[in-house]
């Protein structure tokens, strides 16, 4: 009996002490950093490393431009420290959210300091304008958890160390193509920054627009079908993400490859772009291999 009570109120002693123990040496929460597109969600990952946790709101696939967030979204934007976006006119679902002052303070608009071409926000088809949005990213994570800032510079210089290859390699493959074929039609307004970086045209597009949401008119149509079979151009390039119907039947219709890139997204983990690299190296291989 004695026996009993005496191993009772060791139970309870070391019960209350493992119970002092967590709530004295338990880990505070990580902060909470929302990104809008898997493209961003990658590139910030590579600068975080592991340390803060990175929700992704939009899935491989999935049109930057025509998505609606889920109440989810909304309340993961709410409850976030950081919220990364591309910014100028991406992500449109977020237009009321950004004019909203309760959120304007943690949103970092990755893109900053890029001179924006024509209201194309497509900036990351260039690698070296990747290079500004992992020095926007590292600033942003070392002002928020500044005991890491060190790892979170370090992995931004090994990653813009990654990009510059990239970049060296592009040239390289983009050498096989003529100077005449370098000709891109795209689905949208989008290929406008590689098309500057690497000496392309980007002659025309299926809509007028920088947004996939756009449909062009039927007057635009033919004008783009005149300006493709005068020059000759063998193909059209359509984002993955995008509603591909009315760029099938028009490259059908003129016996011209459909050749569908990565653009506003990555790939699923098994595809062959489900890195920011990966995505890169993909749509130049197909962009040479179509053109050359
Ligand atoms: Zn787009």
């Amino acid at each position: 009996m004695k026996n009993k009570k005496f191993y009772l109120t060791i139970l309870v002693l070391l019960i209350f002490i493992l119970s002092a123990c967590d709530s004295n040496t338990g880990e505070s929460d990580p902060y909470q950093i929302v990104v809008s597109t898997s493209i961003i969600g990658d590139v910030a990952e590579q600068i975080n490393g592991g340390i803060l946790n990175i929700k992704v709101l939009l899935a491989p696939g999935v049109d930057p431009h025509s998505y609606q967030p889920t109440p989810q979204d909304i309340a993961a934007i709410t409850e976030a420290d950081l919220v990364l976006i591309n910014g100028y006119g991406l992500e449109e679902y977020l237009n009321s959210i950004l004019n909203d002052e309760e959120y304007n303070e943690k949103i970092v608009v990755v893109s900053e300091g890029i001179e924006i071409d024509d209201g194309d926000p497509h900036v990351w088809l260039d690698p070296t304008n990747v290079v500004v949005w992992a020095e926007n990213i590292s600033d942003a994570f070392a002002v928020l958890q500044t005991k890491n800032e060190t790892e979170f510079r370090e992995n931004a210089r090994d990653y813009i160390n990654q990009l510059n290859e990239l970049d060296n390699w592009i040239f390289e493959t983009i050498d096989q193509i003529p100077m005449e074929n370098r000709v891109l039609v795209s689905d949208h307004l989008s290929m406008g920054y590689f098309a500057d970086r690497y000496g392309f045209e980007q002659a025309a597009t299926i809509s007028h627009s920088a947004s996939s949401l756009a449909e062009p008119s039927a007057h635009e149509l033919a004008e783009l079908i005149d300006l493709i079979i005068d020059l000759g151009l063998p193909a059209v390039f359509i984002g993955h993400d995008v509603n591909p119907e009315l760029a099938e039947s028009l490259t059908s219709d003129l016996g011209i490859m459909l050749v569908e890139l990565y653009i506003g997204s990555l790939s699923t983990d098994e595809g062959p772009a489900s890195t920011y690299l990966e995505l890169m190296r993909y749509n130049v291989e197909a962009i040479a291999s179509a053109l050359k």
